[in-house]
């Protein structure tokens, strides 16, 4: 029997397996981490990545491989075994892991190359002069023209054809457009707590240790970060990646990078397909040495990383909610290990993962304790709603402290995370509250345009006049959103400016840059906004904040409620009095009494911290161990929540010593038990390592296509009641 070479590729499919291909004699062996074009299914192509070459295999039947796409790795040996560790832990296929890595062009295999604006020069300049006149004379013009652009090139007559000719065959290439990037700008002058932070990074470069840096808001992380960029990439031509939680939101933030560094490199989803593709292949050859990104840079190629930072680390946009779940901070200390470097770790609001970490000694502690220059923190305020007298959700005090604001021309800022008018159309007469009628979900009213909305599903219906139950026309809207506080302050305050900050009010990056534009202006403004204003920005002239309902979050049943709500709390006071005058807190509340508000509010974070993460130990709930959810939907109801209950079951037939400190719960109805007339059930995981909790679940991996359900994994969910 004869035994042939074979190759093993993975394909972006939701599979949990990798597959065999022959390779035809006359072909040559495509290298690992390379695209192939490969026969799949039903006389489908589908494009897969190479990731086992030179097995040798008696089968006859496999088939062959179509075409070669890459003579080089689009995935690097480094992100090759980065995917197969994401694959094992995330409980994700292969083939879809290593997909995520890859900007779209490449996943619909375009070439791996920079788009036309490219430079070009010489790669082998030992030329033989048997070439065709065409391609010598492109090759002395580069000799004597290096860096010439492919549009320079044109103009001078050469054809695409041969630049690509010569590509091809090896003897020109792209030319690596390094800028300078230390820039000429003289570097401020750190603070003493600033240094110490910037000097205990800096004598780890070239090694793994991830820090916390732990700084109020306004006390100068960023600049302690462009400090330590600035090290780390002076040596040995060094790359930083900063992952950030918005860009969008943030050009203030990114202007900073740019003003220290020059052309930073960025990395985000709303990036065209063909600029990201650019950036991404500047990333992998090294010529970006300063890469802003959101969390999906985390799985971004780098020749030479030398620094990873993740600002506002506790943020949740850090984790997909999508397809492959992971978070891009634990990723970014998974990637710091393997490649020996290190990691810091900013917030003025640590996750409790994090404080937790450092306690055990993974982390080392870094404290900014005061803010930057004459920037005192705001004083905070509780106020009693149930003493207050209010207009549409806004109480007198916060009503006069916003008429002294404005009458000494500085801002306020109003946050309630809520968009629309009113949260709940309810029925005076018979109390019925109005539903979307495809989702266990309220409806929203909406104003401008008049609307009920439904946030699980974007279905909207027309305002109603009459309760749809008993015909009564009596419906009061119950409670406020963002429209309702804006529509509020315009008429108190009618010659003031305002402005409204939400995903409606703001649903292009460039009406959003003109509305932060006028904050910066120095005049008397109102903002109001939601979780969109919390992040980041830096408004000088903000010195009061309303926090309009400090209820919702704590009320939460999830388990990380407090958590967030806190660090909401905190980063959305943090951005009152950032200028010369100090600045004030007002938070409405219906429980002035909370202990966890209280410990907050007297206490700081930190204490509050301490406190929450002693409730976590006592309720054995993570970081003291480690969770994970499985999602199951279906229109059809009894489907999804059995196939959960098989789940379940074959978690547990499995051997007993496997499973000591597993402990399941459910299958439940999840919190939104309905969207879309889909049902939808989970199941709570909890073991108190990850390797015990990966262990289990990976017992039983059903095939993802089950009839009519569809189901998740989600290890460390964000959101878990
Ligand atoms: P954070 O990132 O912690 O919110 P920033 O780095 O944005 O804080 O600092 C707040 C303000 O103080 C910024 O305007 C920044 O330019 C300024 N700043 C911080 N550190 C220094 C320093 N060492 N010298 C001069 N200005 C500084
Ligand atoms: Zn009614
Ligand atoms: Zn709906």
């Amino acid at each position: 029997m004869t035994v042939t070479p074979v190759i093993k590729v993975a394909v972006p499919r939701p599979i949990y397996s990798t597959y065999e291909y022959s390779i035809h004699p006359a072909q040559e062996t495509p290298c690992i981490g390379g695209r192939v074009a490969v026969p799949f299914g039903k006389s489908r192509e589908e494009i897969g990545i190479c990731i086992q070459t030179r097995i040798m295999s008696k089968r006859t039947d496999l088939k062959s491989i179509s075409k070669i796409l890459d003579t080089e790795p689009v995935i690097s040996p480094n992100m090759m075994n980065f995917a197969h560790w994401i694959s094992q832990y995330y409980i994700y296929p292969l083939g879809e892991v290593l997909f995520s890595m890859l900007p779209s062009f490449l996943r619909k295999g375009k070439p791996l190359r920079l788009s036309d604006s490219n430079r070009w020069e010489l790669k082998d300049l030992s030329f033989e002069n048997k070439r065709a006149q065409s391609q010598t004379n492109l090759f002395f013009y580069l000799k004597e023209n290096p860096g010439a652009s492919t549009e320079t090139l044109v103009q001078e007559g050469f054809s695409r054809a041969t630049i690509k000719t010569l590509e091809r065959k090896g003897i020109i290439c792209q030319a690596a457009t390094k800028t300078d990037y230390l820039s000429q700008i003289v570097q401020p002058k750190p603070t003493q707590e600033q240094k110490l932070a910037i000097d205990n990074i800096c004598s780890y470069l070239g090694t793994h240790q991830t820090f916390l840096l732990e700084g109020i808001t306004g006390s100068g992380k960023t600049e302690v970060y462009l400090q330590t960029i600035e090290r780390a990439i002076s040596k040995n031509n060094g790359q930083a990646l900063v992952l950030v939680p918005e860009i969008n939101l943030t050009p203030q933030n990114l202007q900073r990078f740019r003003d220290r560094f020059g052309d930073c490199g960025i990395l985000h989803s709303s990036l065209p397909p063909k600029q990201k593709l650019d950036e991404w292949i500047k990333c992998k050859h090294g010529v970006s040495r300063v890469v802003l990104g959101t969390r999906s840079s985390i799985l971004a190629p780098f020749a030479n990383l030398s620094l990873i930072i993740v600002d506002e680390e506790h943020d949740t946009s850090y984790k997909q909610s999508e397809g492959l779940k992971y978070s891009a901070r634990d990723l970014a200390v998974k990637r710091s290990k393997d490649l020996g470097i290190p990691l810091v770790l900013g917030s003025a609001t640590p996750s409790l993962e994090s404080i937790q970490n450092q306690k055990l000694g993974r982390y080392i502690l870094l404290s900014i304790k005061s803010r930057f220059g004459p920037a005192n923190l705001p004083k905070i305020e509780v106020l009693d709603m149930r003493e207050e007298n209010q207009i549409d959700g806004l109480s007198h005090s916060l009503i006069k402290a916003i008429r002294g604001c404005i009458e000494k021309r500085q801002q306020a800022l109003l946050y309630i995370n809520r968009r629309g008018f009113s949260p709940s159309v309810i029925c005076k007469n018979c109390g019925y509250q109005f539903q979307c009628a495809d989702c266990d979900a309220k409806l929203i009213l909406h104003h401008s345009p008049k609307q009920l909305a439904c946030h699980s599903c974007e279905r909207t219906y027309s305002a109603p006049t009459e309760c749809i139950r008993c015909n009564s026309n009596k419906l009061i809207p119950l409670g406020a959103g963002t429209q309702r506080i804006e529509l509020a302050i315009e008429r108190m305050f009618s010659d003031t400016g305002v402005l409204r900050i939400d995903r409606d009010s703001s649903k292009s990056l460039k009406s959003l840059s003109t509305l932060l534009g006028a904050i910066e202006e120095d005049k008397p403004l109102v903002l109001i906004g939601t979780q969109m204003l919390a992040k980041g920005h830096h408004f000088p002239s903000v010195t009061l904040v309303g926090i309009i309902n400090a209820d919702a979050g704590m009320l939460s049943p999830d388990f990380k409620a407090p958590e967030r709500t806190a660090q909401t709390l905190v980063q959305v006071s943090g951005r009152a009095g950032r200028g010369k005058t100090p600045g004030k807190v007002l938070i409405q509340t219906y429980q002035p009494n909370n202990p966890n508000l209280r410990l907050l509010v007297e206490k700081g974070y930190s204490n509050f911290a301490e406190q929450e993460l002693a409730t976590r130990s006592q309720s054995k709930l993570p970081p003291f161990r480690r969770l994970a959810i499985i999602r199951s939907e279906s229109s059809d109801h009894k489907a999804a929540h059995r196939f959960l209950e098989r789940y379940r079951d074959k978690i547990l037939s499995t051997s007993p010593e496997e499973k000591k400190s597993l402990e399941i719960f459910g299958p439940l109805k999840a919190p939104l038990g309905k969207i879309e007339n889909r049902y939808r059930f989970q199941l709570i995981v909890l073991a108190d390592s990850a390797q015990e909790l990966r262990d289990s679940l990976w017992q039983w991996v059903p095939s993802t296509s089950q009839r009519n359900i569809k189901w998740t994994i989600d290890i460390d969910p964000n959101d878990a009641v």
